[in-house]
Parts: C-alpha cells; structure tokens; sequence
C-alpha cells in the first residue's frame, strides 16, 4: 500500500505530515477520518470512492474508502446480458408454440366430448359398450399425453390459460372418472381384471 508522505498527498485528506494514510488501487484508510455519511462518494482523479465506514486500518479509527460501484451503470449492464424478451423470432415460435397447443387442446376437449356422451354401459348394446369403451380410452390417453404439458402451457400462453384451465381441470378429473367406471365394468360385468396401467393414470390425473 501507499503511505502518505511529504511527496505523497493522501487521496482523500491531502496529508503529507506523516505517513498515517494508507491507499492502494481498491481502498483509502485515511486517518484524517471524514464527516462523509457511509455511501456518501468523492470523487479523486475523475474517480468516485464511496466513504464505508470509520473504524478502518490496525488502529481501527481509519476512514475507510472504497471505488464506487455505480448501481445504474451494473443495473444496465445486467440488462444488457438478459435476453431481449420477444424479437420478432421469439414472437413467431411462440405463436407456433401456442397453436400448436391450441390444437391439441380442441382435440382433447373433442375426446372428452365424445366419452362424456357415450350411453350407459348396462342399457348399452355390445357394439355401443365396445365404442364406449374405445372412446372413453381415447380420451384418457389424450388425457395421459397432455397432462405433463400442462403447466408449461399455462406458463407460456397466459391467454390459453385463461380459457381452458378451469375445463381441463375438470375434464381431466372426469376422464379418470370415467376409466375407473370401465374398469369396473370390466371387472364386475365380463370378468376381466382392471388393468394396472389403467388404475396408476386414473389415479395419476
Ligand atoms: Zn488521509
């Protein structure tokens, strides 16, 4: 470190009578002390220093000075690395992203529709039970691809979640209503046993 000296003013105070200043390139522990108010700043050689604190240097009374870190200046510079949110090929990917989603979704909204509207398994004709089956598996396996997708979707496209959050909730709770209701049938009514995969998704959703 530097000391002050006759031939050596210190940065901060200008002593020159003995060598109680003390500097280097990162700090100033000035034994003049100062009625600067810690985060206060000087400005030395075109360079501001920001006052820290009183009790600096092996005598513990020294005036401590730090280089002065500009907040906007680093604010700037951290907007500076950040990505630029929605350049027009962003925008476009998630446009694609969306109605790719958008898709989807009518096709699982269209599923559901189809199970929902099947006829009651006991008064249904075994043809009518085969498509309601068929349509009710149609439906959980839609089910099934779309729900991990969800909550990155609702992330992504706020307005899709807005319309159909609600919906597929209660959709996806049917669905696995619905399997569960095939599966008991099954079991109970053509003793077949209920599919372990088809019990983990039901209870899944
Ligand atoms: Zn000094």
């Amino acid at each position: 470190m530097n000391a002050s000296g006759r031939n050596n003013a210190c940065p901060a105070c200008g002593r020159t009578k003995d060598a109680d200043c003390r500097w280097d390139d990162g700090k100033i522990l000035c034994h003049t002390g100062t009625d600067l108010k810690p985060g206060d700043t000087l400005t030395i050689a075109g360079q501001k220093w920001a006052f820290i604190h009183h009790h600096g240097g092996f005598s513990g009374i020294a005036a401590v000075f730090k280089p002065h870190r500009d907040r906007n200046r680093e604010k700037w510079k951290r907007d500076l690395r950040r990505p630029i949110p929605n350049s027009p090929a962003q925008l476009l990917a998630i446009q694609q992203k969306r109605s790719h989603w958008s898709d989807v979704l009518d096709q699982f909204f269209a599923a559901f529709d189809a199970a929902w509207n099947v006829p009651d398994f006991y008064s249904a004709t075994p043809d009518q039970v085969t498509a309601a089956f068929a349509a009710i598996d149609d439906a959980r396996n839609k089910a099934a691809a779309l729900a991990p997708h969800l909550s990155a979707i609702w992330h992504e496209h706020p307005d899709l979640k807005q319309l159909h959050r609600l919906r597929v909730k209660a959709f996806l709770k049917h669905i696995a209503d619905m399997a569960e209701d095939v599966c008991r049938f099954k079991e109970q009514d053509l003793g077949t046993p209920c599919p372990v995969a088809v019990q983990a998704i039901a209870e899944g959703l």
